[in-house]
């Protein structure tokens, strides 16, 4: 079989097809067979587990993850790509290609149509995800797929890091609570901007999200969690009394005498402040 994440085979099937990279679509395919490897293996595929690919573009990672999976769908925006993806699908006949925008999707409803099963099957999520939509694409994962046992995914580091970043870090924000209040996250490895073509401006990094089906602490109202949490970080410099009182519509002095009760120090900002702080403040103010 044909190694795709070589430059040659790369370069050869983009003239074969007329191809070029499209830097919108966040097209950086990724050449390093031993990294692809390291990424499919860190995800522990057992032989009857399905796979969701966000992005196959030339099918690298999708080679590694057919070999290992029961089946893969992969879904991927760009058509020009099909007769390339095509081939592939003809040499692993458990690769279904889906040619449609990830964010438009219902990534669960789909992988059951694909492959005709009968009940929705726990399955993982790998995928070397395009720059671009980073960010909504782990919101789509963490919020609208009940099912997915982990996802393993390649973005940017700077991403990566905000993923990581401990309270009182500037990196910290929505994104690190979120995530944090879905899943339990673990750094797998960086791959260096010299891994793809075309080469991109910054390196990357691979983390594992396995979703916490049972919260240990669990949010009264998620959609208010949300919400708080993308207004107090438009205003990270305001304390937390302020941001509180506003987004509940009450008194100052009611907020203090609840944030008092809860121990929280009404002076703190959002970027000081844990997922469990999160939690009990939100429980605190919430019916
Ligand atoms: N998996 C390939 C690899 O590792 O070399 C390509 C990864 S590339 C960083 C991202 C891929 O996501 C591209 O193939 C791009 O066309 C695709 N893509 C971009 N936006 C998308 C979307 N909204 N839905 C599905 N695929 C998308």
């Amino acid at each position: 079989m044909l190694d795709r994440a070589t430059p040659s085979v790369t370069k050869k099937l983009m003239k074969k097809y007329n191809l070029f990279p499209k830097k919108r679509l966040g097209q950086n395919f990724l050449l390093d067979r031993n990294v692809l490897i390291k990424i499919a293996d860190s995800c522990g595929i057992a032989s009857h587990e399905y796979v969701v690919e966000i992005g196959p573009g030339l099918g690298g990672l999708t080679q590694e993850l057919s070999a290992r999976s029961r089946g893969v769908l992969a879904i991927e925006i760009d058509t020009s790509l099909e007769p390339a993806l095509m081939e592939l699908a003809s040499e692993n006949n458990n690769v279904t290609f889906l040619f449609q925008d990830v964010l438009k999707v219902n990534i669960e409803a789909e992988l059951r149509r694909a492959f005709k099963l009968e009940q929705m099957v726990p399955y993982q999520v790998c995928a070397n995800i395009p720059y671009n939509i980073t960010t909504p694409i782990i919101f789509q994962l963490l919020e609208e797929c009940p099912n997915m046992q982990a996802a393993t995914l390649l973005m940017q580091k700077e991403v990566g890091d905000r993923i990581l970043a401990a309270p009182g870090n500037k990196e910290y924000g929505r994104l690190t609570l979120s995530t944090a209040y879905y899943a339990d996250v673990k750094h797998i490895m960086n791959v260096s901007r010299n891994c793809f073509y075309p080469q991109p401006e910054v390196d990357s990094s691979v983390l594992r999200l396995i979703p916490n089906k049972i919260k240990r602490y669990p949010v009264k109202n998620e959609e208010i969690f949300r919400k708080l949490l993308l207004v107090a970080f438009q205003k990270r410099r305001k304390t937390i009394l302020n941001i509180t009182s506003g987004f509940f519509n009450i008194s100052k002095e009611e907020t203090r005498n609840i944030l008092t009760e809860i121990g929280l120090k009404e002076e703190l900002r959002p970027e000081n402040l844990s997922i469990e702080d999160v939690i009990r403040l939100v429980n605190a103010f919430v019916q």
